[in-house]
Parts: structure tokens; sequence; C-alpha cells
């Protein structure tokens, strides 16, 4: 397990990407009030959870619960169980949530949780019981129409039948399908929500090859892929993006790394995960650390396990040419320098795994309507979606560059730092993001 360096406190990370968006957003008197008012959670909850565990002695956990902002619609974020889960990490990943969804062009704002809690050390039961506590903990404050929970690290389809389940004990006779999204299918899920995350990472990355914003990388086939994280969503990026011809080079889990410059068999990496735990010590490989599976050479570096996995110390080290994040936050704002000053692009989070939330969507809108969608009218829907928002990210930072000198003279001596900076995809994602939300709170208005 990697640990935190003091760069990374992921609520200032959020507040120093959401940072370099402003003077883009706000070039007007009075921008700093309507910045903090787009920026700040609207509500944090911590609740205290006892739970009895297997050895029958009482364990107390901590759950969080952050409502970012609600103003395009409910909330909408996954919960987590990990031993890092604190009040400002929520609040971060609720705050991406936001922009995400506001990319995205889906009628949700952000909202995420988590139990502080070490998932490895749990059974089943356990976990059941925890998951419980904690819904029933959060009360009113979750509903189908003001937050809408979704699965996130160590919490799957299982996890979210028993949010379901516990959410519907408390609320009988309604229906209470739409209240959590990420459920297993045979009760109202969504095809295609299990592998969403990584399918509409491809569909951006795919559509940014197609629009020739990947200039070092002309085309797919062969193109070597490392992927750090070896669950939902790097496991099925590494399928996705292999049956399209990549080849993937190195992947690695909690537990370690392996890599092959002539390309894994992945049916081997995943028969070695289920029958071991972890895809480390997989024969014929060469074994790695593993962070070191972020500096092995590829074309495409995948973060796909936890935040702030790319950072000062290592981003020098980074031999890519393209990184795009699967995982939430893995890029801190001076790797982000780094990785720019070096002409390597990051294609930002709040785009590139946005893919889960928007499946999420759409298993709301069938569990509202009580319907049902084929595969591929999810898949159709999900490509559309993510390549608009890749379309809006893309264009924005053109239309930015383009105006830059404008956007400095406007500022004048008011402006912020950041704006001397040239955007990158990230800023042109929250800038998009940002707009949106900021014309949608004008529109309202600020109420009483
Ligand atoms: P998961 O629990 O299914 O898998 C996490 C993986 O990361 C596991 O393979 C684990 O072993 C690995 N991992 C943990 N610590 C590691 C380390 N130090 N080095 C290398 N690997 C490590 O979780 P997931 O749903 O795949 O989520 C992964 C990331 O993607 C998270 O940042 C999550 O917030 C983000 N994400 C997930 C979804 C989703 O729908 N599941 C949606 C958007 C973003």
């Amino acid at each position: 397990m990697s640990t935190r360096v003091e760069e990374a406190d992921l609520f200032t990370v959020a507040r120093r990407q959401f940072e370099r968006a402003i003077p883009f957003v706000h070039p007007l008197d009075g921008w700093r009030g309507m910045a903090e008012l787009l920026f700040e959670p609207e509500k944090t909850i911590k609740v205290t959870l006892p739970v009895v565990m297997d050895d029958g002695f009482v364990h107390t956990f901590s759950g969080y619960r952050v409502l970012h902002d609600t103003v395009r619609g409910p909330g909408k974020g996954g919960f987590r169980f990990h031993p890092h889960v604190d009040e400002n990490d929520v609040k971060a990943l609720a705050t991406w949530m936001t922009w995400k969804c506001a990319l995205t062009d889906i009628p949700f704002g952000g909202a995420k949780g988590g139990v502080t809690a070490d998932p490895k050390s749990l059974s089943d039961d356990e976990k059941q019981r925890i998951t419980r506590r904690y819904i029933a903990a959060l009360g009113d404050h979750l509903g189908p129409f003001t937050d809408i929970p979704a699965p996130d690290l160590y919490t799957d389809a299982q996890t979210m039948a028993w949010v379901y389940d516990t959410y519907s004990m408390m609320h009988p006779g309604q229906n209470n399908l739409p209240v959590v999204t990420g459920k297993p299918l045979d009760l109202g899920g969504s095809a295609g929500r299990d592998t969403a995350t990584a399918q509409g990472l491809f569909y951006v990355f795919e559509h940014l090859l197609a629009m020739g914003a990947l200039p070092a990388m002309p085309d797919l086939v062969g193109v070597r892929i490392a992927i750090q994280g070896f669950g939902n969503a790097g496991r099925n990026a590494a399928r996705i993006f292999s049956q399209a011809g990549a080849r993937i080079v190195a992947v690695s889990d909690s537990q370690g790394g392996v890599h092959d410059p002539n390309g894994l068999t992945l049916t081997h990496v995943e028969l070695h995960k289920s029958e071991t735990g972890s895809v480390a010590g997989l024969p014929g490989t060469t074994p790695l650390e593993p962070h070191e599976v972020l500096e092995v050479p590829c074309d495409v570096l995948i973060p796909a396990a936890l935040e702030t996995q790319i950072t000062a110390a290592n981003a020098k080290k980074i031999d890519t040419k393209v990184v795009i994040e699967a995982a939430n936050g893995p890029t801190t704002p001076e790797a982000d320098d780094i990785l720019s000053d070096r002409g390597i692009p990051v294609v930002p989070d709040v785009l590139s795994a946005a893919g889960g939330v928007v499946v999420s969507y759409f298993e709301w809108a069938q569990n509202l309507a009580n319907e049902r969608w084929s595969e591929s009218e999810v898949q159709d829907r999900l490509r559309s979606t993510m390549t608009r928002a890749t379309d809006a990210m893309v264009t924005t930072r053109a239309a930015l560059l383009d105006q830059l000198d404008t956007y400095r003279v406007a500022w004048g001596e008011a402006r912020p730092d950041s704006i001397l900076a040239s955007p990158t995809f990230r800023t042109a994602a929250h800038v998009v993001a940002v707009r949106r939300c900021r014309r949608a709170t004008e529109q309202r208005g600020i109420w009483p």
C-alpha cells in the first residue's frame, strides 16, 4: 500500500485543480464568493458505526458522506471501504463527482461516501453489517431524489444489494430501486454497469485518437499499455484494450505487479489472480513493486487503483506517451505540471473515469421508468455521451488557448497565477463542468 505524500491532501488537490479553471469561468466582479459557493461542499456527514464483529466483540467504525453540489440534480457518487478514508478524501471525491456529472451532462450533482476500514481484514458478513449500519445511520440523507450511492473501491454489486435492501426495509411500499446504482442485474442493475468505467475510458481514448488529439499515437493496434490496479476499472480496461488490439505490458495490484514487454497473456493473469489473490508472481514475467508499474516503458499509462499515485517524486520517471486516468485523483497538480512540461498529455479522471456514473444514470432512469435497456442500447448511449464530453473538453481547450491573451487582459492585476499557464485537458474539462454549474446556479438564483 503506498503512503500519502505531503503534496497530496486530496481536498487541496481538488481545490488547486478548480483554481486553475476559475480564471476562465469568472472574469467577473465578485468572483471569489461565487467560486467558493461552487467549490465548498453543501453537506458533510460523519457517522459512528458500532458493529459486532465475527469474534463477538464490538468495533466502532467512522463513516462519511459528502454532498458536494446539487444545483444540477441529486447527489451521485460511490462509497468505499478503505483505511485511508477521511473527511478530506471524501470531500475531494465528491467534488470530482460534481464535475464528472456536469461534464458528461447527466442530471446529477456530486456526492461520495466511505467507511474507514481495511476491507481485506473484513469477512463478507462483517462488510454486510457495516454497510447496513452505515446506510441506516445516513437515513433520509440518502434517497432516489437526494443522494444516490454506487460502488467504488472495495464495494461491488453485492454491497449495493445490501444498500438497496436496507433502504427498502426503512421505506416499504414504494419503488426504491433508484436509491442506489451498480446493483446486481436481478435486482434492477443495468446491463453494462460492471464494465462501464473501463468502457467509458476506452470510448474517450478512441475518440481522442479519431480527433487526432493525441498526436504521438496515431493508432491503437500494438500500443503498449501499463495499468496500475487490477480491480473493476483496471481489469476491465486490460480486457477491453487488449480486445481492441493493444498490448498489455504491465499490470499491478496492491500486492505487486508483473511486466512483460512482449505483452502479457491476460487469461494467464486472470487465472493467477483468481488462484492466488494477486497478479504478482505470474510465472514467466518480471516482478514489479506495486508502484513500479507506473514507470515501465509504455505508450498508454492507466492509473486504476488509488489517488495521488503520480506525484512530483515519480512524474519525471514516467515513460509513456499519454496518461489516461481511471482512478479518481491519481495525479497531483505538481505531477500534472511536470508531465505537461514533458509534453505528456493527461486525460483527466473527470472525463475518462466518468463511464461508471454515466451508466449509473442509465440504471437510475431505467429503475424510475421500470424499464430494461439492452446491452447494445446502453453501449450506444454511453459511447455518444462520452464522445460529446470529449468533444466539449477538446474544443474548450482549443478555445482557451486561442483566447488566452484576452483572458489575461480581462483579469488585469487581479489575475490568479494559474492563468499564466497553458490550459491542460484537465483544466479544460474543469472549465466546461464549472461553467455549467455556474450557469445553473445563476439561473436558479441564490435563495432567498
Ligand atoms: P476495486 O476495489 O475493484 O479495485 C482496486 C484495485 O486496486 C485492486 O486490484 C487493488 O489490489 C488495487 N490496488 C490497491 N492499492 C494498490 C496499490 N497501492 N498499487 C497497485 N494497485 C493497488 O476498485 P475499482 O472500482 O476498480 O476502483 C479503482 C479506482 O477507480 C478508484 O480510484 C475508484 O475511485 C475509481 N473508479 C471506480 C469506478 C467504478 O465504477 N468502480 C468508477 C470511477 C472511478
